[in-house]
């Protein structure tokens, strides 16, 4: 059961093999090939400012409102970056401050997400939440073999248990690293995957449950404590011990300061690992993510590389061997710029933004919200039922595009995949102005989707979300 097909990169045959800088002096190529190198060598202001006219197509940042990932930072965390931007986070005896910091980082994550005792738990920086998934599924699969090997029983079949909304980088787990799945669907009655029937997912092979806190689909977290109760049902009636991990890839940098009464992390004692992605709402530019055990029982020995770092013992686990250290260094610079308060105000800026743009938007009339915004400043919405039979979400989205806007509308997760949801995810940067603009632009397309006489031409429907 994939819900994803691979898709291939390939060239348009029909799309011209050549570029044209617009800029170009007397004596200077004035043609490049666009898929094979070039012979010679240009000027580095043609280069430049070929690519740079290139990136500039790539829209508005300010107008995307698809992406989970940071498109902003202060200028003092530019100048940072561009005095740091050649740092190898690998070269920890080069650079032994920025692995100090590194250090320092998770820790105070680890903190933040409630550790029962950081000087036991064990953590580190990714280049993503996809890379820091792939650590924490390969932890947990290494840890019920190692049980499973110490029973004498088979490792030939182990099975991960997860919601069909997970995002992408848990199929790559399972696809890479040879996990059977146990989908559990959603449905209307369990939008979100709330342990509702765990019992027929989990056997003896299971070597984990993921929990998302903050579901890509629409925003909303999976209980993790209801999660865990039902598996403690479990525990009870069949012994199995089977821990959580949370995939945290936004909700972990939001939860601590807006809900910090939620008990979605280690709080909850059968949660084993976390995962973040520092690129979200921690609220650095792209290439971070953290992941963090519990503590050095959690995290298999088998997996940490143990280097030898100034005359010490450096532990380190990573899929990549060389990645930019700058990003660590931005997250740190966030700690302390603006600290706990600091992100609470920016985090519930978001989110009071997002609740008053869903507002906005039920009140319109077609839509039915699946999902407000109050948890991560993320919501969702889907056309109701018999309003039209003239257009759909995917025309709206089309229709806001032309304007600039990006709204993407994708089918729901398997269950519920007949649903079609179209999703705004509000990021620093999003004000109540842009949400004003954004929500008269929204009006005046429904106005003109509703006036049409016949129905929306159908084609294309579907290649429009990203996560
Ligand atoms: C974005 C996202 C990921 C992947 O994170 P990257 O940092 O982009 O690799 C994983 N899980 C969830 C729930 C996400 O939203």
């Amino acid at each position: 059961m994939s819900k994803h097909t691979n898709a291939r990169a390939t060239t348009n045959s029909t799309e011209s093999h050549i570029i044209n800088p617009v800029f170009v002096r007397p004596g200077e190529a004035t043609e490049f090939p666009k898929f094979t190198i070039p012979d010679g060598l240009s000027l580095p202001e043609t280069a430049y400012q070929i690519v740079h006219d290139e990136a500039m197509l790539d829209g508005n940042a300010r107008l995307n409102l698809a992406t989970f990932v940071s498109t902003w930072m202060d200028d003092e965390a530019r100048k940072l970056y561009s005095e740091t931007y050649d740092k190898n986070m690998i070269d920890k005896d080069e650079y032994p401050q920025t692995a100090a910091i590194e250090d320092r980082c998770w820790k105070i994550i680890a903190d933040l997400w409630h550790v029962p005792d950081v000087s036991k738990s064990i953590g580190t920086s990714t280049i993503g939440s996809s890379e820091a998934a792939m650590l924490g599924g390969l932890a947990l699969k290494r840890h019920w073999q190692g049980r499973r090997k110490a029973e004498g029983k088979s490792i030939e079949k182990p099975n991960l248990v997860l919601s069909t909304a997970v995002q992408v980088c848990w199929e790559k787990f399972l696809n890479y690293f040879e996990v059977e799945p146990r989908w559990v669907p959603v449905s209307e009655e369990h939008p979100v995957f709330d342990g509702y029937e765990l019992e027929k997912y989990v056997d003896e092979n299971t070597i984990g449950v993921v929990a998302i806190v903050g579901v890509t689909y629409n925003g909303l977290y999976e209980p993790v404590k209801e999660i865990s109760a039902k598996l403690d049902a479990i525990q009870e009636s069949t012994g199995l011990d089977i821990k959580i991990h949370v995939d945290g890839a936004s909700g972990a940098m939001v939860a601590p300061f807006c809900q910090p009464e939620l008990e979605w992390d280690f709080r909850v004692p059968r949660v084993v690992s976390i995962n973040t992605s520092g690129h979200k709402y921690g609220l650095v530019f792209p290439g971070l993510g953290w992941i963090i055990w519990r503590d050095t029982e959690a995290l298999p020995d088998s997996m940490v590389f143990h280097c030898s770092y100034l005359g010490g013992d450096m532990p380190t686990l990573a899929l990549n061997f060389s990645r930019p250290g700058a990003q660590v260094l931005l997250q740190y610079y966030n700690f302390l710029r603006l600290g706990r308060e600091g992100y609470r105000q920016i985090q519930q800026g978001s989110i009071d933004v997002a609740t008053y743009l869903s507002g906005q938007i039920e009140k319109l009339g077609p839509f039915e919200l699946v999902s407000r915004g109050d948890t991560i400043p993320v919501f969702a919405w889907r056309l109701k039922e018999d309003y039209t039979d003239k257009w759909n979400l995917y025309d709206l989205s089309d229709r806001l595009r032309l304007k600039g806007w990006l709204v993407p509308a994708y089918p729901n997760a398997e269950g519920l995949e007949n649903q079609t949801l179209q999703r705004v995810v509000v990021r620093a940067g999003l004000s109540h102005d842009l949400a004003t603009a954004l929500l008269r632009d929204i009006e005046s397309e429904i106005a003109f989707l509703d006036a049409l006489e016949s129905p929306m031409p159908r084609e294309g429907t579907g290649s429009h979300f990203h996560h």
